[in-house]
């Protein structure tokens, strides 16, 4: 197993987590990253005209062949520039994104899909230069690119200002030693027969969450003190490192109100809490007619369109189920954009006509759909009023939940409608997100009608319908929740 600059980085986090990967990896929790790798993936390919014209060293299983081909370019040109350029010095491995070679001093740029520079990226330059530099290449300047969150695109592709260039050439100088430190324990480390012993501790989940963190945790058993947050983090390790293990012990230590909510919760099987008193005023606050709204976004690095950002999450569908009075029958509107267009113009104004101004309009987590709104009246000065009318008179749907003035033990540690329904509906297969085909989360809906643009047209044709079918699901599953509360405090 040669080391690579990713397995450098794990190996930085936990030695362990090479030594699992390589002597066990049945035990890793399999990776959801595709549209991650999808995502940096394209960053790559933009980022590779950054210095214009260049020669790309094409990516091959045999690694010796893409370092024989990185060293034919190298002799060939006295002034290139490489991508994806690949060396190897005594089976440590490294492909660099972008090397500059002028005469004889190169200069490494290391491309990172991320909007913030992050220390975790200097060890990779670091190992970067240790490779090159004591193969004997005189390496002048090492650099980090990543997205300027920023940029909005106007016309074609800024490349000069979609990303920003960081010189991190001092720091990874100043890290050589402990580079070939740790180049060296880790080679040391992957040798050993026997399975190592390591702590569970912030490096389970910093810089990155670890994939053998289950496997890790085992003995633990469930619920154990990484269970009080909807997911294992930093967050419960102050527990663990004070010694607690199991839900039991955590009685004893210092919790804040929702901690011990969960934990006696669980632990005594108590009833439903329902505060109806708040709920009464959290009801109160809602009148009719009322609209239940809920969008399906996007996000690209790379803008598509103009007026878009890197990462801006872009509205392309809405599903808006509607009473025109308490109790009264419920309606339904939609709006699904066309694939391979910009949505925005058609939805917004499609938002503006199906929702008037000045009624209610009911929002779970309502911080995203009115973010998304408040960007489209800024992109449309003549739809801008009416937008931010809609925007001012959203109501959350998600405060009862995250309030806690409704809470049982099925909704663990999480007030999301992916917990909460099924909390309160826990037999009703019309309200269940499994039942849905294709698309069950925000995720598939973001894939799928990303793929749509190449699709045959009866491929298009059941992924819209499924489309549909999962954004109204969760309208209609706020009109259930909604229903539920007023029945609780009847
Ligand atoms: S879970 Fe923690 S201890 Fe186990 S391999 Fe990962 S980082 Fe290392």
């Amino acid at each position: 197993m040669n080391l690579s600059k990713s397995r450098y980085c794990r190996g930085l986090q936990c030695k362990k987590m090479l030594w699992l990967e390589k002597n066990m990896p049945e035990v890793m929790t399999e990776p959801n990253n595709d549209s991650i790798m999808e995502q940096g993936n394209a960053v790559h390919e933009v980022a590779r005209y950054l210095f214009g014209e260049h020669i790309n060293i094409e990516y091959t299983d045999n690694l010796n062949e893409m370092v024989k081909d990185t060293y034919r370019t190298i002799e060939s040109y006295k002034n290139v520039v490489i991508t994806e350029a690949s060396f190897n010095y005594d089976n440590n491995f490294c492909s660099v994104d972008i090397l500059k070679k002028n005469g004889d001093k190169y200069e490494i740029y290391e491309v990172k899909s991320s909007t913030e520079l992050k220390d975790v990226y200097i060890n990779d330059a670091s190992y970067q230069y240790y490779v090159l530099t004591s193969l004997g290449f005189n390496v002048t300047k090492c650099s980090i690119v990543i997205i300027n969150r920023g940029y909005e695109r106007m016309g074609s592709i800024d490349l000069n200002k979609l990303f920003l260039k960081f010189d991190i050439t001092s720091d990874v100088i100043d890290l050589q030693t402990k580079v070939k430190e740790t180049v060296k324990e880790i080679n040391e480390y992957m040798d050993s027969e026997t399975e190592p012993i390591e702590d569970l501790d912030r490096k389970c989940f910093k810089p990155y969450d670890c994939l053998f963190f289950n496997y890790c945790s085992r003995n633990l058993g469930h619920p154990n003190v990484f269970d009080l947050a909807a997911k294992p983090g930093v967050k419960c390790l102050k527990f663990y490192k004070e010694g607690y293990r199991t839900f039991k012990d955590l009685l004893k230590a210092d919790l804040n109100n929702n901690q011990r909510q969960r934990v006696e919760f669980e632990l005594y099987d108590k009833p439903d809490h329902i505060d109806k008193e708040k709920i009464k005023e959290f009801l109160d606050t809602l009148s009719y007619p009322l609209y239940y709204l809920d969008f399906e976004t996007y996000q690209m690095p790379i803008p598509l369109y103009d007026r878009v950002k890197p990462y801006e999450q872009v509205p392309f569908q809405y599903s808006l189920h509607y009473q025109e009075q308490d109790d009264g029958e419920v309606k339904h509107k939609e709006f699904l954009a066309e694939a391979g267009t910009d949505p925005r113009r058609k939805l917004a104004e499609r938002l503006v006509s199906d929702i008037p101004e000045d009624v209610c309009t009911l929002a779970y987590n309502k911080s995203f759909e009115q973010t998304r709104i408040k960007r489209l009246a800024e992109i449309y000065p003549d739809l801008h009023d009416h937008l931010m009318n809609i925007h001012d008179n959203i109501k959350d749907l998600e405060d009862p939940f995250s309030k806690k003035y409704y809470y049982t033990k099925a909704m663990g540690s999480s007030s999301s409608i992916k917990y909460v329904l099924p909390a309160l509906f826990p037999d009703d297969p019309e309200l269940d997100y499994h039942n849905l085909e294709l698309i069950h989360n925000g995720g598939e809906a973001m894939n799928s009608f990303r793929a749509m643009e190449n699709m045959t047209k009866e491929e298009l044709e059941y992924t819209r319908e499924r489309l549909l079918k999962y954004c109204c699901l969760d309208t209609y599953a706020m009109v259930k929740i909604l229903s539920k509360l007023k029945e609780k405090v009847k």
